[in-house]
């Protein structure tokens, strides 16, 4: 399944993110960058495609055995 990743030194913590994800799956971690929660995360991409630094990358992970 698709989820997705922040390059979390690149990350301004502008919140655009966190109010666009329909999942609630984002949150600012300690204000300082963007936290994905890959348990809620469905890989929509619309973080990705909404975050003004693109630091966002929706990729497919491996699933756990
Ligand atoms: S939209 Fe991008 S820059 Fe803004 S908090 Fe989310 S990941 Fe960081
Ligand atoms: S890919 Fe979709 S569900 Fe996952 S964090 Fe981004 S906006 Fe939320």
């Amino acid at each position: 399944m698709k989820k997705a990743t922040v390059n979390q030194r690149e990350c301004v913590a502008c919140g655009v993110c966190v109010k666009i994800c329909p999942r609630r799956a984002i949150s600012i971690f300690h204000g300082i960058c963007a936290d994905v929660d890959e348990d809620l995360c469905i890989g929509c991409s619309k973080c990705q495609k909404a975050c003004p630094a693109s630091v966002i990358q929706v990729v497919q992970k491996e699933v756990a055995s």
